[in-house]
């Protein structure tokens, strides 16, 4: 069975709509199903009518009710999947906080006081959240006191992220539409300096990248797994109620085509769920195309951690790559690519798609 991603995609002289990804090929959906609602540039439209109208589509499209041509995937140009209301990003790998923790603090705890007992966060940049393949300048900014230009720490995060369809709080199933693959780029520099103390700001909202198929949460049912144990036990609004929402997914880092890292998503401290009752409990209201996610994925095991500050510890162990190049932090010309795979419904995996970069050399400050 297929797993049907949704996405936004345009041929030659046509407007961009919604389709749906069927092996190498798309479906147009307004085409194939009659309904304008997939005829917008965006699939918000979609997501804000709710679980009935995706399980209904979704049935569907599975049981072959539609009449259309797929049209190859080479002929057609992938756009931002949705538009993104707010952004979010959590922290939410225990892993990778004490890494950090122990790289930016090495003389204190690695992890704050806080980090156990909700799933730490802050509001990103939406506007500069780009589709995989959009090229990443690297940025200008601030490195220190009265230290302006290039990043020279320049970095990514391999992360999932969770589209918001239908606002409002409740179960999470109700609410969330699909996953998608998030690349938060971080230029370590500017984020050292200026987190200090209301979190990360421009060190982060120079671009974010994410995959351009959106994976209904439907597709995802064979990747469910129980979250991690979690001590102290979580206050009642962040108990896991809902069925478990840990996911079983294993994401794949390739630097210039080389797989450099396997983060393990099923490893991560705070579940999805939990962020969400999180970010809405205290009255914060969510918007159709809200996207939040999870924060860098980081595995216990050596190799597997979501990140180059963690790979390359800091820089102090440049990962080394099999055609004797070594890396740190990225260079201009460096293609980072993200992808994952899940357990399908039929035994066989499935394939989230990918979310890649190419780095740009900073622009010139005049
Ligand atoms: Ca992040």
């Amino acid at each position: 069975m297929n797993h049907l991603p949704y996405g936004v995609f345009s041929t030659t002289g046509q407007a961009p709509r919604v389709g749906v990804r069927i092996g190498n090929h798309v479906l147009d959906l307004a085409a194939a199903l009659g309904d304008e609602v997939f005829a917008a540039p965006s699939l918000n439209p979609f997501m804000a009518l709710g679980p009935v109208a995706w399980r209904e589509t979704r049935r569907r499209l599975q049981d072959h009710e539609w009449d259309a041509d797929p049209i190859p995937l080479g002929q057609v140009t992938l756009h931002l999947p949705f538009e993104v209301a707010d952004y979010v990003d959590f922290y939410c790998s225990l892993e990778h906080a004490t890494n950090l923790g122990r790289m930016f603090r090495p003389d204190e705890e690695p992890l704050k006081p806080n980090w156990r007992h909700l799933p730490v966060g802050y509001h990103g940049r939406s506007g500069t959240i780009v589709v995989s393949g959009t090229p990443i300048s690297r940025p200008n900014g601030q490195r220190g006191a009265g230290v302006f230009g290039p990043s020279v720490r320049l970095d990514i995060e391999a992360e999932l992220g969770f589209v918001v369809g239908v606002p409002g709080s409740g179960a999470f199933e109700d609410h969330v539409f699909g996953v998608t693959l998030v690349n938060d780029w971080s230029a370590r520099d500017i984020q050292a300096w200026e987190y200090v103390p209301l979190g990360p700001f421009l060190g982060k909202s120079f671009a974010t990248s994410i995959s351009p198929w959106v994976t209904p949460l439907a597709a995802l049912s064979a990747a469910r797994v129980d979250g991690r144990a979690q001590d102290p036990r979580p206050l009642d609004y962040l108990r896991r109620s809902g069925g478990p929402w840990g996911l079983d997914l294993e994401l794949a880092v390739e630097l210039n085509g080389e797989i450099v890292s396997r983060p393990p998503y099923r490893e991560m401290y705070w579940t999805p769920d939990q962020m969400l009752a999180h970010l809405t409990v205290n009255g914060a209201s969510l918007r159709t195309g809200d996207l939040f996610a999870s924060g860098t994925v980081s595995g216990a095991e050596n190799g597997r951690q979501g990140s180059l500050i963690e790979l390359s510890w800091n820089g102090a162990e440049p990962v080394k790559l099999a055609n004797g190049d070594t890396r740190t932090f990225l260079e201009d010309g460096d293609t980072v690519t993200i992808s994952a795979s899940a357990p399908g419904t039929d035994g066989n995996r499935i394939s989230l798609g990918e979310v890649t970069g190419t780095i740009l050399p900073a622009r010139s400050i005049t």
